[in-house]
């Protein structure tokens, strides 16, 4: 559902990119980290998984999968030209809880990188399946929460942290969109490599079965329809969309 009523947020100084997985920033919000990053702003990513169930073979090695998947997430990072840190909190993948132990370690990098925007899953997406995506969107909310407010984890402010208060929160995937980020040729090219950077995920979780240049051809023209697609909804040629909140912040 989209009933776009806001366009292009005023560059954030620093961003931070809350997800489940290893490639969800990039699928979601690529081309807007692209984007801000060419602009000057300092992208960090907040990975909460481990990525170790991101495959469909069975005989896997969990422990070289998530090496694998970090190495993916630093140069996907890259790729997008961001200038901030990759953190990961290593939690184990399909498992994350919403526990008050998970918020704190959330809450903690926020107080760290102090982001003016926030971006993450959107918690109240309808009929969505995978667990992680719903309560990484909640991890971010309350994590955001506990963040601004000095009363929340008081003893991550005797470490010098102080609380902090980001103005802008974008959920992607949103349930119902009011947002959109206008994005150029450039930032999709951008995009692509970030995502072509996943290359344990292009194997297993995309066209499989097909040979690999048609896989490559139409993993591409599949991003390039994302965008115009989305664009065409507010009349541009590219966009990724958004819930933006920012009253509540
Ligand atoms: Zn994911």
């Amino acid at each position: 559902m989209t009933a776009i009523s806001t366009k292009d947020l005023e560059r954030p100084e620093r961003v931070l990119v809350i997800v489940a997985h290893p490639d969800d920033a990039e699928f979601q919000a690529g081309a807007t980290l692209a984007k801000w990053s060419r602009l000057g702003s300092e992208v960090h990513h907040l990975v909460l998984t481990d990525g170790s169930k991101g495959t469909w073979d069975p005989e896997a090695d969990p422990e070289e999968l998530i090496e694998s998947r970090k190495a993916e997430q630093r140069a996907a990072a890259l790729a997008l030209g961001a200038t901030g840190e990759v953190h990961f909190l290593g939690l184990v993948d399909g498992e994350l809880t919403g526990s008050r132990s998970e918020i704190a370690l959330v809450a903690e990098v926020i107080r760290r990188v102090r982001p003016n925007a926030v971006l993450g899953h959107d918690p109240w997406r309808r009929y969505r399946l995978h667990p992680d995506h719903r309560r990484a969107g909640e991890l971010c909310i309350e994590g955001i929460v506990a963040a601004r407010d000095p009363m929340f984890f008081r003893e991550q402010l005797v470490d010098g942290l102080e609380p902090h208060r980001p103005s802008a929160l974008l959920l992607f995937e949103a349930d119902v969109a009011n947002h959109a980020e206008e994005v150029s040729e450039v930032d999709l090219q951008q995009r692509i490599a970030a995502l072509e950077a996943f290359q344990s995920q292009l194997e297993t979780t995309h066209f499989y079965g097909l040979d690999p240049e048609e896989k490559v051809a139409q993993f591409r023209s599949q991003q390039r329809d994302r965008l115009t697609s989305a664009g065409a909804t507010l009349g541009v040629p590219m966009a990724e969309l958004f819930h933006l909140i920012t009253d509540q912040l």
